[in-house]
């Protein structure tokens, strides 16, 4: 875990890169963020394009955007336009270059025909059931197909016809002829084309009936668009062989992988496919969910880029395995929050309380101070008056030890007003608690006692006759375990049942005319945003992030390095 504040000048990527260049591999720099349409993006997406992207910008390269969609069967335009707009919100740009893995599908097709003229690649009929039964295991070689030996002809003839959509979905496919006993089972003949007539795909139509495989599209696209560094998860670091003997049979421009570690983050899940689920099964209400690990859903929770941004570069970049504490990532976005949040009152959990000896009708406008963290928020007013709302939590009728808040015959000040005791509490036929009564001492406005007296806690306050209704979604964790996909039960058996609490609370009235996407500090509360679920008469507010700082506390009880 990195808990170092100053940035690591470099990394292993940028070392290759520098490397590269010194060498002369290369003259240049050129990625590609490479996403496929079939989701959201997420924060480990964030990664990959602060590695794609942030290098290309380093090296005075560029990056193309390339959405691999080979697969139309999971994928849709929906998911491109969320995509741009995600990247974009982020502040990457791609400028000119957004291209499609299916912009290629027929040079891509005419660089498989050169494969099988050199007798390279094969039609095999077997069934995918065989195919992958005959592909042998780690420790017995793989089987050679009955079709592997096909003349150049007959193996043409059947490319052709595939691609006409003359055979059903599963009955042929095109493969590499590399060797059935090769240690690496990515080099066993992989697939390169499968058949799938249907659905007709987002870009191409009903035009393709076959369509490529990641291993046989991915590094010949590269190669078109003269990436020089392709750069990916570590999952693909056993295809790079098979990346590597693709470009070389072909003789084109060699682009070269590296691999690096996904980000993997405590009590998240980070896979489209499980995200989907979880949209899916109702488990959240949308990708957009801000329990959602996705940058639309950390946009609606109130997460700025900035913040996502700092977040990944101090989770570095690495070539090993680790999972980030996603405590982390809460106290980065809380001090980014804390830097540009204005302050406001808000009660959450409303205690109606009644000041005996304020003049009734008298409302007193009090100056507040928008942010101590930066000057030129300057100062707002508040109105007081009689009756006003505060926390439950800030009142106990028998008090515990050390309970400095208010309770009978205690003093404590409301921020920004006076200094105020209560003297009793009002409750109901069934013993609930309906309203407190206290006298304000009127010589201690602005919070001080000119006697010198001092008192303990100093509490917020909305005034009831101004104070506005709102929703305030409070959003804990999604899943209760650190790992959500241990065990047997699967990660859906961990999801936090109080994920969401919704309340009905009391916010100040400049708070009338915030607008969705706003952020505010609700002092003593924590960070919250503007939901667009709001209406001009109900606001409501999503809780980005308490002000609580785990983090801080379990870095303080780690041994210093
Ligand atoms: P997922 O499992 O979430 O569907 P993916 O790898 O299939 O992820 P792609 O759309 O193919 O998703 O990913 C685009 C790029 O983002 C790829 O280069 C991929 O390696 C990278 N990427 C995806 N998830 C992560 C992650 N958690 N950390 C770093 N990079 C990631
Ligand atoms: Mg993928």
């Amino acid at each position: 875990m990195m808990t170092d504040e100053t940035p690591a000048p470099t990394d292993f990527i940028r070392e290759a890169v520098e490397e590269d260049l010194k060498n002369g591999r290369f003259d240049r720099v050129h990625t590609r963020f490479p996403p496929e349409p079939n989701g959201y993006l997420h924060i480990g997406h964030t990664k990959a394009m602060t590695i794609d992207f942030g290098i290309a910008q380093d090296f005075g390269g560029k990056c193309n955007l390339r959405f691999d969609d080979t697969n139309p069967v999971k994928e849709d335009i929906e998911y491109v336009d969320s995509i741009k707009e995600d990247i974009r919100w982020l502040g990457f740009d791609w400028e000119d270059r957004e291209f499609y893995a299916s912009d290629y599908f027929d040079v891509l097709y005419a660089w498989a025909v050169r494969l099988v003229k050199k007798g390279l690649a094969y039609v095999d009929d077997q069934s995918p059931e065989e195919v992958s039964l005959n592909r042998g295991t780690l420790t017995e070689p793989g089987k050679e197909s009955p079709y592997r030996n096909r003349s150049v002809e007959e193996n043409l003839d059947l490319l052709e016809r595939m691609k006409a959509g003359e055979f059903p979905d599963g009955s042929r496919v095109l493969r590499a002829k590399i060797d059935m006993a090769h240690p690496n089972l990515n080099m066993r003949d992989p697939v390169m084309y499968r058949i799938l007539c249907e659905p007709p795909h987002h870009r191409t139509g009903s035009k393709w009936k076959i369509y490529p495989m990641y291993d046989w599209s991915h590094g010949q696209n590269d190669s078109m668009e003269g990436i020089t560094h392709s750069l990916c998860s570590l999952e693909y670091e056993n295809h790079r062989p098979l990346y590597e003997w693709f470009l070389d049979q072909l003789d084109v421009f060699r682009s070269r992988q590296i691999e690096f570690a996904r980000l993997n983050l405590s009590y998240t899940v980070l896979s489209k496919r499980k995200l989907l689920r979880l949209v899916k099964e109702g488990h959240v209400h949308g990708w957009d969910d801000p329990r959602m690990p996705t940058l639309r859903g950390m946009r609606r929770r109130g997460y700025t880029p900035e913040a996502i941004l700092e977040f990944v570069h101090r989770a570095g970049v690495a070539k090993n395995y680790s999972v980030i504490d996603v405590a982390l990532l809460e106290s980065v976005v809380r001090d980014d929050l804390n830097k540009r949040s204005p302050r406001r009152m808000a009660v959450l959990k409303p205690l109606k309380v009644v000041i005996d000896n304020y003049p009734d009708g008298l409302v007193e406008e009090m100056e507040a101070v928008n942010n101590p963290e930066d000057e030129r928020a300057g100062t707002r007013t508040v109105p007081f008056s009689k009756v006003l709302y505060i926390e439950q939590d800030d009142f106990r009728e028998s008090p515990p030890p050390k309970y400095y808040r208010l309770y009978p015959g205690n003093e404590v000040r409301l921020r920004y007003a006076y200094l105020i005791r209560c003297t009793h509490v009002v409750k109901d036929q069934n013993g609930e608690m309906t309203e407190l009564h206290v006298t304000y001492d009127p010589a201690t406005r602005g919070g001080d006692a000119p006697d010198g007296r001092k008192v303990k806690s100093t509490i917020h306050w909305v005034s009831a006759a101004h104070a506005k209704e709102a929703e305030i979604r409070l959003y804990d964790r999604l899943f209760t375990k650190e790992d959500p996909e241990e065990g047997e039960e699967g990660f859906v058996a961990c999801i936090n049942p109080d994920s969401l609490t919704v309340l009905t609370g009391y916010v100040e009235t400049h708070l009338a005319t915030s607008q969705p996407g706003e952020r505010f500090q609700f002092e003593r509360q924590g960070y919250f945003c503007v939901d667009p679920d709001s209406s001009p008469d109900k606001k409501v507010f999503n809780r980005t992030v308490s002000l609580r700082d785990t983090w801080a506390k379990i870095e303080k009880s780690q041994p210093r390095k």
